[in-house]
């Protein structure tokens, strides 16, 4: 069955093939809902984009580390962006090739490299000199060089929320460029260090392309004088941060983004490595709640549903809309009302969504709050002791738990309680 993603038919909200109500039967709510088909088609697109271009896509793991996620990429041929020793084993489990992972982020431990190092791992993209230097000394003593890209930070503004802004100048990551010659030559003459290029990620949920002409054009620059200067460029990373839709962003074709690539870099006789997280998993998955109850307070009208900010922080944590769908299709007439999505946590900024033109909601309704397949269910906690919400993967009519809801039993027994605390209180 070719039927993928999220629309209404029989008037019901379905998944792939599955109705929505017959899941949260099944599973109980909240939780989230992955289409395998929209994954495979958005990372398909992706491809199909670069298609011709010395290209390599390694998956930006942070955005949904589910191991069936992983292992559905991995499938497709894809590599992992990791950022973290856990990232890195969730990679090599789904039976991602070490080769093909590149360890990314700006603090990277000694055991986290060491680890990678005895892994295999591909590429290592620095983010400042002295991570240069405890990279070499592991690499050498492991006597297995270390291929590096020194992430640049070009100074760009992302044209996107502050708090997923990279690469301003005073953003945390990556190396001055002014600096990148001297630290690249620096590389070189390092023991355990071979450099093969340079890397950069400017940010997440770029909706214009502009931001990523002026890196591109700039690392195209910085490859034309390190390589007059001698020094080996074979490859460049050029990060991931390609905006979804959320509310009704104009994101940019991918068609567009690979013509700007092939601009710019076709003339360099250069691989090329893409990070795409949220463009991949996005707009493939939804949160899944049911309302507990509606109220009325100090003139707005509020809906308490069974999802909340400990499940998906995005609106707390960024202001980020997310379209909320009733699982039930609206009559198209039906009148909206504009209503405050809020969950059961005790915090004011446990909203969903605020004053939302909503058909009228009630006690049972379920709701699908919509492209929460990136950074949802990664930055979900258990705060006030909330089990996270399991996760769900539909591939046309088929439906598999990928992540169990936990039980409060075992929540409550990771805890140790030492005899000191349990004899004061005796
Ligand atoms: C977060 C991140 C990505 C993925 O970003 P998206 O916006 O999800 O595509 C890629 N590379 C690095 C280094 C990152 O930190």
């Amino acid at each position: 069955m070719g039927m993928s993603g999220f629309t209404y038919r029989g008037g019901v909200l379905c998944a792939d093939g599955l109705a929505v109500p017959d899941i949260a039967e099944d599973v109980g709510t909240p939780f989230y809902c992955y289409s395998a088909n929209l994954m495979r088609e958005a990372y398909l697109e992706f491809a199909a984009a670069l298609d011709g271009l010395p290209a390599e896509i390694c998956y930006a793991i942070k955005a949904n580390d589910n191991q069936a996620v992983i292992s559905l990429f991995a499938g497709l041929g894809a590599g992992a962006d990791v950022v973290s020793e856990g990232e890195l084993r969730r990679a090599l489990a789904a039976g991602i090739p070490a080769a093909r992972i590149v360890f990314s982020g700006v603090g990277k431990t000694s055991a986290e490299i060491a680890a990678a190092l005895k892994a295999g791992c591909g590429q290592f993209n620095v983010e400042s000199e002295a991570e240069l230097d405890t990279l070499a000394e592991l690499a050498a003593s492991g006597g297995r060089p270390a291929s590096v890209a020194i992430r640049v930070n070009p100074d760009v503004d992302a044209g996107t929320h502050h708090k997923i802004s990279t690469g301003r100048a005073g953003d945390k990551f990556g190396i001055e460029s002014d600096r990148v010659p001297e630290i690249y030559r620096r590389a070189r003459d390092l023991p355990g260090i071979k450099p093969v290029g340079l890397a950069v990620h400017i940010g997440s949920q770029l909706t214009k392309l502009d931001p990523f002409r002026a890196a591109f054009e700039q690392l195209a620059r910085m490859v034309s004088r390190l390589r007059r200067d001698g020094f080996a460029v074979e490859r460049l990373d050029l990060g991931g941060g390609l905006g979804v839709v959320y509310r009704n962003e104009a994101r940019p074709p991918l068609t567009d983004y690979a013509a700007l690539v092939r601009e710019i870099f076709a003339p360099l006789d250069v691989s090329l490595t893409f990070e795409p997280g949220r463009r991949l998993t996005a707009e493939a998955g939804i949160l899944v709640s049911r309302v507990i109850r509606t109220k009325e307070s100090g003139g707005r009208r509020f809906a308490i549903v069974d999802a909340a900010m400990n499940d998906l922080i995005r609106p707390t944590l960024y202001d980020a809309w997310h379209d909320i769908h009733p699982v039930r299709e609206p009559d198209p007439h039906a009148e909206t009302a504009p209503v405050d999505v809020v969950g059961p946590i005790c915090e004011t900024g446990d909203v969903m969504a605020a004053g939302r033109a909503l058909p009228a909601l009630q006690a049972g309704d379920l709701i699908a709050i919509r492209s929460a397949g990136a950074y949802g269910a990664v930055m979900s906690s258990a705060y006030n002791c909330r089990l996270p919400a399991p996760e769900v993967m539909v591939d046309s009519d088929r439906l598999a738990v990928i992540r169990p809801r936990i039980c409060y039993t075992d929540l409550i027994s990771a805890d140790r309680v030492p005899d000191w605390v349990t004899g004061h209180r005796a």
